[in-house]
């Protein structure tokens, strides 16, 4: 049996490869488990119906696919099929670990095989010469670019010849199909990949990749980008291995300051305004625009991402952790490790954080990335509009001496 998990695809997927060499046949499973699907928004939840749509597709409509608890329903069913072993790529987040470590439990004498990752190195395989985890970005990504990583598995849908399943769940319909992803891939790498590293701050321009909703949904293996870039694209592929190789090495700091100095920073809890910044209703019109459009299409544009949230942080004096939970509910491509600590980055509580005196000023920022307010216009022309619900000269005074409070 494969249990499909955030792999959603069949190509470069060592997991199937591993079910082949075992047997020519094989259940594909994919189970709608509510401790994810609850704290998820609309567009989360249609986006993954999408992407169980194409992979259904893919297996010519024999992907099994079941409401419930895994640690009940992989053992059940792999006992009512007769499965000699389960398949699956590892998890490296905490939910993740704990469920899988169960579902092994749970399942006996039938073996739980763990193939391949969601990442280029696995979590925890890159070490400072000492053996200790990297906390600081660079050295990690130099001796990740040292460690290298294995050519993509061989695989497509026919590697294995999947069972009819005996009944499945609906998958809700969808409104879209999901596009072909690494067709999109091909048309950013040819056109926009070679000004990438100079258009890539700006949020007006169509300048960036949107790959993070297939990365974070394994329709694309980070390999296959891998192989055709490198530069600042692959730097921030490294981000997105880092993150989850400090997560793994420290899964506290899903809900913990890393830098624990920051557990005696002083926050407010004002909840009115942190329903307007929410809602897109600050008066701020770059925040304004950001926080709508995350909204509208569970995206936002990365360096909005870092204003908006420094703006929660340090201009409201929100804890960010309460914007990192709105942010995962609404982001399609939201991801446990890269999402909590970006956050700790701009909240100055994570690693290689941002230093505490750097305070996003939102206009300067949208002057410098959004010059003809074209993006504003886009997501909340109405903003100007609004009056500002804290005055930005004022509150970054605050949170510099806040941040003086702790900083010994
Ligand atoms: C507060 C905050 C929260 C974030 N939450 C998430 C999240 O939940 N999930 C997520 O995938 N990214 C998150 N990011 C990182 C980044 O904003 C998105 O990966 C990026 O905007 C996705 O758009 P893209 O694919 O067009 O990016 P591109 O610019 O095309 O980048 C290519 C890929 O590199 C990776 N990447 C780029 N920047 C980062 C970064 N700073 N950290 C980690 N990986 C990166 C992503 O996989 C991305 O798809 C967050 C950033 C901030 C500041």
């Amino acid at each position: 049996m494969v249990w499909f998990r955030r792999d959603l695809r069949t190509s470069d997927h060592p997991a199937i490869l591993a079910a082949a060499e075992r047997s020519p046949r094989a259940l594909g499973l994919f189970v709608l488990d509510d401790r994810l699907l609850k704290p998820s928004g609309q567009p989360r939840i249609d986006f993954l119906h999408r992407c169980l749509h194409a992979l259904t597709d893919e297996l010519g409509g024999r992907l099994m696919v079941v409401h419930g608890d895994p640690v009940q329903t992989v053992p059940r069913i792999a006992r009512e099929i007769g499965a000699g072993s389960v398949h699956i790529s590892a998890d490296y987040a905490p939910y993740g670990r704990r469920r899988d470590e169960a579902v092994e439990e749970a399942l006996g004498d039938v073996e739980l095989v763990r193939s391949g990752s969601p990442y280029a190195v696995a979590p925890g395989r890159v070490l400072k010469g000492d053996g200790t985890p990297f906390k600081v970005f660079t050295p990690f990504r130099n001796a990740w670019l040292d460690h290298g990583w294995r050519g993509p598995a061989d695989t497509d849908a026919s590697t294995v010849d999947w069972m009819k399943p005996e009944r499945t769940d609906e998958i809700p319909a969808v409104k879209e199909n999901l596009p072909d992803a690494l067709k999109l891939w091909e048309k950013f790498r040819d056109e926009r990949l070679p000004d990438y590293d100079k258009t890539r701050n700006r949020p007006d321009l169509d300048a960036t990749s949107r790959m993070s909703a297939f990365l974070r949904w394994g329709v694309l293996h980070p390999r296959t980008l891998l192989r055709e870039c490198d530069g600042t694209y692959r730097n921030e592929l490294a981000w997105r291995e880092f993150y989850a190789d400090v997560l793994w090495h420290k899964p506290e700091t899903a809900r913990q300051n890393l830098d624990r100095k920051f557990d005696r920073m002083e926050h407010d809890d004002d909840l009115e305004l942190f329903e307007a910044w929410k809602q897109g209703r600050t008066g701020y019109p770059i925040v304004d625009a950001g926080m709508r459009q995350l909204l509208e299409e569970g995206f936002m544009h990365n360096r909005v991402r870092m204003i908006v949230a420094s703006f929660l942080v340090k201009d409201l004096h929100l804890p960010w952790w309460w914007g990192a939970r709105h942010f995962m509910e609404h982001l399609i491509d939201g991801d446990l490790a890269s999402n909590q600590h970006n956050w700790q980055w701009v909240a100055g509580s994570g690693t290689d954080a941002a230093p505490f005196f750097r305070v996003f000023n939102p206009m300067t920022q949208a002057k410098k990335f959004d010059p003809d307010g074209a993006y504003v216009r886009r997501y909340a022309p109405d903003s100007p509009d609004i009056t500002p619900i804290v005055d930005h000269a004022v509150e970054r005074l605050v949170a510099l001496d806040r941040y003086q409070a702790i900083k010994s």
